[in-house]
């Protein structure tokens, strides 16, 4: 009978689960790694549901494909739930290069691979991106402002690149011991804002 296959085969904790996935922490040998670009576009729909999950679940407002184990040429962004940025629409971004940058502007990053440590980064204002929808569609286009910077941080992921790598020696050596406690219990025993 199908009701009865259908308690038995069914568990209902996967059911109401929402599907996320563990997000790999500084240290991991794969966020070092430059992703590839995407040539099957076939499963990327459940891939990125499963980034927009995950990202949201962190409370982030971008996530590269890499920080979840995934080494391709794949952002997703969502800042709609910051104060000032509801109208923003999440943006998936796929085999993104940036082809032109101009200014410069500093503000504060985190990341959810590198959890509890928040630092000033100096990168250009503005960029202008080439990249692929999930209909394989390309578009060029300029952001400026807080998604520029979003968009900034997670390329850098797609080289293997951390914002912490931005930072003079001097900081750096204030965040070793935490960069270490990450690798190895992923959080550090204290936070800290440079
Ligand atoms: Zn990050």
């Amino acid at each position: 009978m199908l009701g009865q296959q259908t308690i038995i085969t069914m568990k209902p904790q996967t059911l109401t689960a929402k599907p996320t996935l563990q997000i790999l922490k500084y240290g991991d040998p794969i966020l070092r790694k430059k992703v590839e670009d995407v040539s099957d576009f076939t499963n990327l729909p459940y891939l990125v549901e499963q980034m927009f999950n995950t990202m949201h679940e962190g409370s982030g407002i971008g996530l590269a494909a890499n920080q979840i184990g995934y080494s391709l040429n794949l952002v997703v962004l969502d800042t709609s739930n910051l104060e000032g940025e509801e109208d923003c629409k999440p943006y998936i971004l796929i085999n993104t290069e940036i082809i032109g940058s101009n200014g410069s502007s500093i503000m504060e990053e985190g990341c959810l691979s590198v959890p509890d440590i928040r630092a000033e980064i100096e990168r250009p204002e503005t960029i202008i991106i080439k990249f692929q929808d999930l209909e394989q569609n390309f578009y060029e286009e300029s952001f400026t402002g807080l998604l520029s910077r979003v968009i900034q941080h997670e390329l850098d992921h797609l080289n293997g690149k951390f914002f912490v790598d931005y930072l003079s020696p001097a900081k750096k050596i204030l965040i070793k011991k935490r960069l270490l406690e990450i690798s190895k219990n992923g959080s550090p025993s204290t936070g800290i804002i440079l």
